[in-house]
């Protein structure tokens, strides 16, 4: 398998080339160049545990790693789970909930960024060197991505979150981390200026190289690779108990990461339908659904803040797709978006996408409908899914709402919308007395590279 970069920059690399590289040279995202169709594989597929699956379809992608390595890999990277089943579905009222939180953030960015670090790991291992990983997180991405990378050998991780933008557990769970691998830093800003400078640091190419800079936001092409997995995992359950040809997907959508690994799952040959994707008041993917007019806005703070980004980043693997895979013409694309803010490309939408957009009021409604009907607590970014899929709801064929988050870490969001304070869990009280590390920087590239600077200057 070989990867190529949506800008055409480049030789094509391999897969251990391409997840050490991040963000290719040339601005652009890697892409798998062939897509294996694995339809008659299907049948076959459906009785494995899943990580038998995970591996079957890691190792499609992933050619260059052994499988004794391989299976190792997926093997330590699941053990982290709280649940036998890794993401169970559980039916709830009309829809199916994909149980996305059961690893050790609680969020779904766990089951991508726990195999993303063993994955480094290993790499490192073999070639020797370091990794000095830079990431934005509008939340969970930051927790996920420092708990895959704390304590491992040979990786520093640097985390930006925007300062006082996400929510306070969120904050916890990134600060209470104390390894000396890890430095968090609280950007004054956005969370699109944190992802600005991490594209910005990226692409002075002399920096990148002297830090030897490494990525774990969803730009990775090996976070993207591991949530296919779920995606046929859960349409196998859920057929299973259903019997149904075809099912549905909803997926509440920030950077377009967790729909584009479903979008991956469909071009295989996983019978999806349809794919719902669901946003926030930050609505500009539900635009350009709606429109065909993809065009950048203010981002506005929500009750999902992991979903609160104007800029999907993960968005150019598509329009890649939509371009026809011509990187001069999706380069085209970028450079007028960049320019304008705006960009209107001259093809349609793809058909199997369907977009819905959720305020806080239903929002809102949704958890609290969803507690009184099944005494099941839906985290804000989970409701926001479910309320917009319910749009969707078609006899014949299920739907599978993603379940992105345990609600626990969105307690003020429940509390607002029961009027009771319901959602716990064990690990989100325990970070209450814990002490906590953080450094407050300004919204600007050179302040951040100093930093990553001197700390490896300290050794
Ligand atoms: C990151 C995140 C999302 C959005 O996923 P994308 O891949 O950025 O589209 C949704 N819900 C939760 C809880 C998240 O952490």
């Amino acid at each position: 398998m070989r990867y190529v970069s949506t800008r055409g920059g480049g030789e094509p690399l391999t897969f251990k080339q391409t997840i050490m590289t991040g963000l290719a040279r040339d601005g652009g995202l890697y892409l798998p160049a062939t897509v294996p169709d694995v339809r008659d594989r299907l049948s076959g597929w459906r009785a494995l545990s899943y990580q038998d699956l995970a591996f079957e379809i890691i190792r499609l992608f992933a050619d260059d790693i052994p499988d004794d390595v391989l299976r190792d890999i997926v093997a330590r990277s699941y053990a982290t789970f709280r649940h036998p089943e890794i993401t169970p579905v559980v039916k709830v009222g009309p829809v199916h909930l994909l149980e996305l939180f059961h690893g050790p953030t609680l969020a779904f960015k766990d089951v991508a960024l726990q195999f993303l670090g063993n994955l480094f790991e290993y790499v490192l291992g073999e070639t020797g060197g370091e990794m000095n990983i830079v990431a934005a997180t509008s939340g969970d991405t930051g927790s996920a991505a420092i708990y895959g990378m704390r304590g491992r050998e040979r990786i520093r991780i640097f985390v930006m979150h925007p300062h006082g933008r996400v929510s306070p557990v969120q904050e916890r769970q990134m600060t209470t981390v104390l390894d000396d691998n890890v430095c968090n830093l609280a950007v004054e800003g956005t969370f699109d200026d944190c992802q600005n400078i991490v594209k910005d640091l990226f692409n002075d190419l002399q920096f990148r190289d002297a830090c030897r800079l490494g990525a774990v936001n969803s730009i990775n092409w090996a976070r993207v690779l591991a949530q296919i997995v779920y995606y046929f995992y859960a349409a196998f359950r859920v057929q299973d108990t259903t019997g149904a040809a075809q099912v549905r997907f909803s997926v509440p959508t920030g950077n377009f990461g967790d729909i584009f690994a479903g979008y991956m799952a469909r071009c295989m040959g996983l019978p999806i339908d349809r794919l719902v994707l669901a946003t926030n008041e930050n609505d500009i993917l539900w635009r350009y659904f709606n429109t065909g007019v993809y065009s950048m806005g203010e981002v506005v703070p929500t009750l999902s803040p992991s979903m609160d980004i104007q800029v999907a980043s993960n968005f150019e693997r598509y329009l890649y797709d939509l371009a026809g895979r011509d990187p001069a013409r999706l380069s085209h694309w970028m450079a007028t978006f960049k320019e304008t803010g705006t960009l209107t490309p001259d093809v349609a939408p793809d058909a199997c996408f369907s977009s819905g957009r959720g305020d806080t009021e239903m929002t809102l409604k949704v958890i609290k409908a969803y507690w009184e009907a099944c005494g099941y607590l839906l985290d804000p970014h989970t409701a926001v899914g479910v309320g917009v899929g319910l749009r969707y709801l078609q006899e014949e064929i299920p739907l599978i709402c993603l379940a992105t988050a345990h609600p626990a870490k969105f307690g003020q969001a429940i509390i607002q919308a029961t009027g009771l304070d319901l959602a716990r869990h064990p690990l989100i009280d325990a970070l209450a007395d814990m002490p906590t590390r953080v450094r407050v920087v300004p919204a600007s590239k050179e302040a951040v590279a100093e930093i990553v600077r001197a700390t490896i200057a300290e050794g």
